[in-house]
């Protein structure tokens, strides 16, 4: 199929790209990558008067890492991360699970601010910005704010952008090197959307203890979570693989992820639990 009939703008400053949104409520979106808006298009389930696209705003391809904190501008692509040795540095992170994120074609286009407006409870960069304790500097007709991820999420592909906000930059605490962190995803095929991932980091005491645990998952709900009682139950006690099976076994019970016909919700919760599992192994295994 093909779109209904819009126009096309690519203003040069983000003031003129507010406005803009401002003059045509309800008419006008935002393109960044194009990657999933287009499909939507095409399928005619939107049909916006007006696409707004950020390429002219050069602002937003920005990378920064400072000494404590990352930058992401929201027009940078997964192959912009991915080639990045400053975030492989930084973000170790973000670099591993982005590199799960679809197909080169889609990766030279997507972006991080589509991403994250978009909000599809399978997608890589919504789980870690959640782990990773993430802001999201936004600016609308009065100025800037910023949300933190916790605030984020409201349900399934829904979020608390409001009508005419964009997306500006998404900052992350930067990590030191001897974090332990890990990653793991369960799709169908290499590049396909994730029906089970788990990002996982922590610290370690120097008795050996783990402190500050974060672990989040894709699939348990319609956006990623956290899961803090396993962290609680873990932080302050020396890993070992038993540990981590009585604590799975004790905080996961609450876990009631979404059914579809192909995923039954034991089949969901067994790859979640083995996705964590092996996430932890993974993080184990880094110096
Ligand atoms: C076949 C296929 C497989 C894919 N597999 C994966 C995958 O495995 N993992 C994954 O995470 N993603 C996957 N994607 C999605 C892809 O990563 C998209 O690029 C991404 O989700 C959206 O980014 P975009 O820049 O293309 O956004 P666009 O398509 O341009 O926009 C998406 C939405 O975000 C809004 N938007 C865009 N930028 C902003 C902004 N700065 N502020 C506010 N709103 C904004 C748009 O109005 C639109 O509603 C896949 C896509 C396809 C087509």
């Amino acid at each position: 199929m093909k779109s209904y009939n819009f126009s096309h703008v690519a203003p040069q400053t983000l003031g003129e790209v507010v406005a803009l949104l401002n003059d045509h409520p309800g008419e006008a979106k935002i393109i960044s990558g194009g990657q999933s808006l287009m499909p939507v298009l095409n399928f005619r389930l939107a049909k916006p008067d007006l696409l707004v696209d950020l390429r002219n705003i050069n602002d937003l391809n920005i990378i920064t890492c400072s000494n404590h904190e990352t930058s992401l501008g929201a027009r940078v692509r997964w192959v912009d991360i991915e080639k990045s040795t400053e975030l492989a540095f930084h973000q170790p992170l973000l670099q591993k699970a982005l590199s799960y994120v679809a197909h080169y074609q889609i990766r030279n286009r997507g972006t991080i601010g589509g991403s994250l407006a978009n909000c599809d409870p399978a997608a890589e960069l919504p789980l870690i910005a959640l782990v990773l304790e993430a802001q999201i500097k936004v600016i609308n007709s009065k100025g800037y704010r910023y949300i933190n991820i916790a605030d984020f999420f409201l349900g399934f592909m829904s979020t608390s952008l409001s009508k005419g906000e964009v997306i500006v930059e998404l900052i992350l605490p930067n990590f030191p090197s001897h974090r332990k962190w890990g990653f793991e995803e369960f799709s169908r095929r290499k590049g396909d959307f994730a029906i089970a991932a788990c990002a996982v980091w922590f610290d370690l005491s120097p008795l050996g203890k783990m402190e500050n645990a974060h672990i989040g998952v894709i699939g348990a709900d319609d956006y990623p979570i956290r899961l803090t009682g396993l962290e609680n139950t873990l932080n302050n006690k020396a890993f070992t693989s038993e540990l981590l099976d009585e604590a799975i076994a004790s905080s996961l019970n609450h876990l009631s992820p979404p059914v579809d016909p192909q995923i039954s919700q034991a089949y969901r919760l067994s790859l979640i639990t083995t996705m964590i599992k092996r996430a932890f192994a993974n993080s184990m295994s880094k110096n």
